[in-house]
């Protein structure tokens, strides 16, 4: 099994929420924050976009390369999402982040996040909450890029996020952008200080 820990080795940080809860906008914030975090690319099947660059964007793959990567426990987690194409976050592109030293953040719904748990139990695992529900429908409707119908269907989708929320290590509530941000930059650091990260620094200080 990957181990994900050590100080001097990144950390795997995931995140999940509900469609709406703030995300991205998280995110985005995290990043100009933390100069030591990396995106990890996924892998995909479907056809890239216009402008859209293998190994920037995605690793763009055919369905027989992705189904030999399958076949050769290449992923941490996949999933054919809406029936049509694979997606699917590949082991070495976390683990050459994080023995370069990196904290790598994927972002991914919940059954990845499940699938991930399982297979890096020492990743951070965070989830993402809105302060209310009716919160979270404002911020679905003000972003205006679903229709009424698209709602809703988030809505009853983020009932069952929220169920799986308690299997995570740390619930972190999107009020204020920036309190979101410095909570789970708060978490990260915390986490490169467990002890149980730190033998090699404790063996470092302590040697004659
Ligand atoms: P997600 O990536 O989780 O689907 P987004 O980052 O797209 O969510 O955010 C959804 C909407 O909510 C956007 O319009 C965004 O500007 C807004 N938003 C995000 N965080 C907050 C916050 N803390 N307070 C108010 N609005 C927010
Ligand atoms: P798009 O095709 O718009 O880039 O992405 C479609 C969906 O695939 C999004 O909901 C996105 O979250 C999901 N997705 C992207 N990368 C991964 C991945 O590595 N694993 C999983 N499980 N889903 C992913």
């Amino acid at each position: 099994m990957a181990f994900y820990g050590n100080n001097r080795r990144g950390l795997l940080i995931v995140i999940s929420g509900a469609s709406g809860t703030g995300k991205g906008t998280v995110i985005k914030a995290l990043f100009d924050k933390l100069p030591n975090l990396v995106f990890s690319v996924s892998a995909t099947t479907r056809l890239p976009r216009v402008g859209e660059k293998d190994g920037v964007n995605y690793h763009f793959m055919s369905r027989e390369e992705f189904e030999r990567e399958i076949a050769a426990d290449a992923f941490l987690e996949y999933a054919d999402v809406y029936g049509g194409a694979y997606y699917g976050t590949l082991r070495r592109e976390v683990d050459k982040h994080i023995a370069a030293g990196k904290d790598v953040l994927l972002e991914i719904d919940t059954q990845g996040a499940i699938n991930v748990m399982d297979k890096a139990p020492d990743g951070v695992f965070v989830f993402l909450l809105p302060p209310s529900k009716e919160e979270l429908r404002k911020r679905l409707t003000g972003r205006g890029t679903e229709d009424e119908q698209a709602v809703a269907k988030r809505l009853a989708a983020a009932d069952v996020e929220f169920e799986r929320a308690k299997r995570y290590t740390y619930l972190v509530v999107n009020d204020e952008v920036n309190n979101a941000v410095d909570k789970i930059a708060a978490i990260i650091a915390a986490e490169h200080c467990k002890a149980s990260r730190c033998n090699d620094i404790l063996d470092e200080v302590t040697k004659n």
